[in-house]
C-alpha cells in the first residue's frame, strides 16, 4: 500500500471515529435530559397513562436545543401532540430551556412490524423516516384567569356561565339536597358546615350547571366576593406552566385570594401527584379561612383512586350530595320548562312519551328536543308522537350507554342473591366464583376498563384471573344452557333491551 493510500484510509478511519464519539455524546446527554422530563411527567400523569404513552418513547439525541425522541408510529405522534402538547412543552423547557424543540422520529409504518427500527440518525433523514417539529403553539398558550385591578381589592373574573342559574334549574328529588345545601352556602356564605360541597354524580346530571348556580348565587347577594370557577383540567394546566416559569408560587397565590372557589371534576386529579399537592395546598389555606370550596366529581370520594388520602379526607369534612338520574315527574317538568324556554308547544303525550323514554340524564333529554325541534323546523313535520319516536330510535340505537364495573357487580349480585361483598372476597364457593367471573366478562364487553381494572375493580384480582374468566364464561355459555340463560338475562337487564 503506498503511503498516499495509507494516509487517506487513517484520515477516513478518524473521520469516523468522530462521528461516532460525537453521536454518543448526544445520545447520552438526550438521555439524561429526557429522564428528566420523564420525572416531570409522570409526577402530572396517572401511571397508566405513563405506561402507555411515555415509557415507550425513546429518547435519540440532543442538539442543542432541539431534542430528538423516536415514537414506535405515527398515531402515537398525533395522540401526544393532541393530548400532551402543553405537558411535553412544559417538561422541555424546564430541562433544555424555553427555546427547547422537539423532534419526533417515527419508526417506520408502511412497512408491517419487523422488529427493526428504521429510525436513522437525524441530520442524515431517510425519507423513510417521518419527522415533525415542535413548535410552540402560541395560539394555544394558556392564559391565566383573568385579573383585573379593582381600587380597593383584586377583583378576578368569575369564568361562570351565565345561563347555569338557580331559575333555569329544575329542582326534583334527585336533586334536592345538593340545591338547598347550595342556596344556603351562598345565603349565609362562610357560615355553615358544607365546606367542602362535593356535588357527586353521572354524566349530565347537572353537576356543571348546580356548581354554576351557587357561584352566580354567590356574586348576586355577596358582589365583592372573589368566586372562580375553575375545570380540573385547566387547573392542572396552568399549575404546569407555572411550574415552567417558575411562577409556582403566583399561582398559589392567585388562588389563595379566592373567596369562593368552584372546582369542576376533581375526578381528573387522579393520579397527577403533584397537582394533588398544590391543590391540598390551596384546599387548606381557604379552609382555614373560611373560604368556601365547591367540587364536582363522577364518583363519591369514598369511590375515587389514585388521589392522595389526606386529600379525600378533605372532600369528606364538609357535605356530598349526590345528583342522581331525574325521576318521572322531573323529567316531564324538565321538558316542559326546556320547551318553554324555547317558545315551543308541544302535546302532553308527546311530553309523557319522550320523559318515559329519556331516563338517563338531562343532557340527553336536551339533545332528543334540540334533534326533534330541528327536524320539525327542517323537513316541515310537526312535533307529535311520530317524531319523538323516530328521534328517540335514532339517539337510542346510537347511544353507547355508560357502564362501570362497579355497576354490573351490583347487578349481578343482586340477580343471584349475593351481595357486592361477597363477589369481592377471596370465597372458592361456585356460585360466588361463577358471579365473580361473570362480572368480569359483563365488565370487559359493557365497559373500556382494561383488563388490569376489571381486575382490580372485582376482587383485587390480577388480569390473568380476568383473562381465565373471560374464558371460562364462554366455555360455559357454549356447554350449559342455563348458565347461558342466566348471561344473557343479565346482559338484558344490563341494556334495558
Ligand atoms: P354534568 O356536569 O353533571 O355532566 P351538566 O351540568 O353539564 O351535567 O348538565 C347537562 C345539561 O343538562 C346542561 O345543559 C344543564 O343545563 C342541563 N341540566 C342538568 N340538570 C338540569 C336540571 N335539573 N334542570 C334543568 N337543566 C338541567
Ligand atoms: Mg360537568
Amino acid at each position: 500500500m503506498s503511503k498516499k493510500k495509507a494516509e487517506k484510509i487513517f484520515r477516513y478511519l478518524q473521520i469516523i471515529k468522530e462521528t461516532l464519539n460525537q453521536q454518543v455524546t448526544e445520545n447520552m446527554s438526550a438521555n439524561r435530559v429526557w429522564e428528566k422530563c420523564l420525572d416531570f411527567i409522570r409526577e402530572n400523569v396517572p401511571q397508566d397513562v405513563f405506561d402507555a404513552w411515555f415509557r415507550p418513547i425513546k429518547p435519540v439525541a440532543l442538539k442543542g436545543d432541539v431534542l430528538y425522541i423516536e415514537v414506535p408510529t405515527n398515531l402515537y405522534y398525533e395522540w401526544l401532540e393532541t393530548h400532551y402538547l402543553e405537558l411535553l412543552r412544559a417538561a422541555l423547557k424546564k430541562n433544555i430551556g424555553p427555546n427547547a424543540r422537539l423532534k419526533y422520529l417515527v419508526r417506520m409504518t408502511n412497512k408491517p412490524q419487523g422488529g427493526t427500527s428504521h429510525l436513522t440518525y437525524p441530520g442524515k433523514q431517510s425519507p423513510r423516516v417521518d419527522t415533525r417539529n415542535y413548535k410552540p403553539h402560541t395560539s394555544k398558550e394558556i392564559k391565566s384567569p383573568f385579573v383585573v385591578p379593582g381600587v380597593e381589592k383584586i377583583r378576578i373574573d368569575s369564568q361562570l356561565n351565565p345561563n347555569y342559574t338557580f331559575e333555569n334549574f329544575i329542582e326534583g328529588p334527585n336533586n334536592r339536597l345538593a340545591v338547598s345545601a347550595g342556596k344556603s352556602i351562598a345565603k349565609f356564605l362562610g357560615n355553615t358546615s358544607f365546606n367542602p360541597l362535593f356535588i357527586y354524580g353521572g354524566v349530565g346530571l347537572g353537576k356543571t350547571h348546580l356548581a354554576n348556580a351557587i357561584g352566580i348565587e354567590v356574586k348576586r347577594l355577596h358582589p365583592e366576593k372573589n368566586v372562580l370557577y375553575v375545570s380540573t383540567e385547566k387547573f392542572t394546566q396552568q399549575y404546569t406552566s407555572a411550574v415552567v416559569n417558575n411562577t409556582r408560587d403566583d399561582f398559589i397565590h392567585f388562588y389563595q385570594m379566592i373567596d369562593v372557589l368552584i372546582v369542576d371534576d376533581v375526578q381528573f386529579l387522579a393520579g397527577k401527584t403533584g397537582v394533588q399537592k398544590v391543590f391540598f395546598q390551596i384546599f387548606n389555606h381557604l379552609h382555614l379561612n373560611k373560604k368556601q370550596l365547591i367540587f364536582t366529581s363522577d364518583k363519591a370520594p369514598v369511590d375515587m383512586r389514585d388521589v392522595e388520602v389526606r386529600l379525600l379526607s378533605r372532600f369528606k369534612w364538609g357535605l356530598a350530595a349526590e345528583l342522581k338520574s331525574p325521576d318521572f315527574e322531573t323529567r316531564k317538568k324538565i321538558i316542559r320548562f326546556k320547551l318553554e324556554q324555547d317558545g315551543v308547544q308541544m302535546d302532553d303525550a308527546v311530553v309523557d312519551y319522550i320523559a318515559r323514554h329519556v331516563r338517563s340524564n338531562v343532557r340527553e333529554i336536551e339533545g332528543i328536543l334540540t334533534s326533534m325541534i330541528a327536524q320539525s323546523a327542517f323537513n316541515h313535520k310537526p312535533l307529535d308522537l311520530n317524531l319523538a319516536k323516530e328521534v328517540i330510535g335514532n339517539f337510542v340505537s346510537h347511544r353507547k350507554p355508560v357502564y362501570t364495573c362497579d355497576m354490573i357487580q351490583k347487578i349481578v349480585a343482586e340477580y343471584f342473591n349475593l351481595d357486592v361483598e361477597d363477589i369481592q372476597s377471596k370465597s372458592r364457593r361456585r356460585e360466588i366464583v361463577q358471579a365473580r367471573q361473570i362480572s368480569m366478562y359483563l365488565s370487559k364487553k359493557y365497559t373500556d376498563s382494561p383488563l388490569e381494572e376489571i381486575g382490580s375493580r372485582i376482587g383485587k384480582r390480577n388480569h390473568a384471573t380476568v383473562i381465565y374468566a373471560l374464558k371460562t364464561v364462554k366455555n360455559l355459555m357454549d356447554v350449559d344452557k342455563r348458565f347461558r340463560e342466566q348471561v344473557l338475562d343479565l346482559e338484558k337487564t344490563l341494556t334495558g333491551l
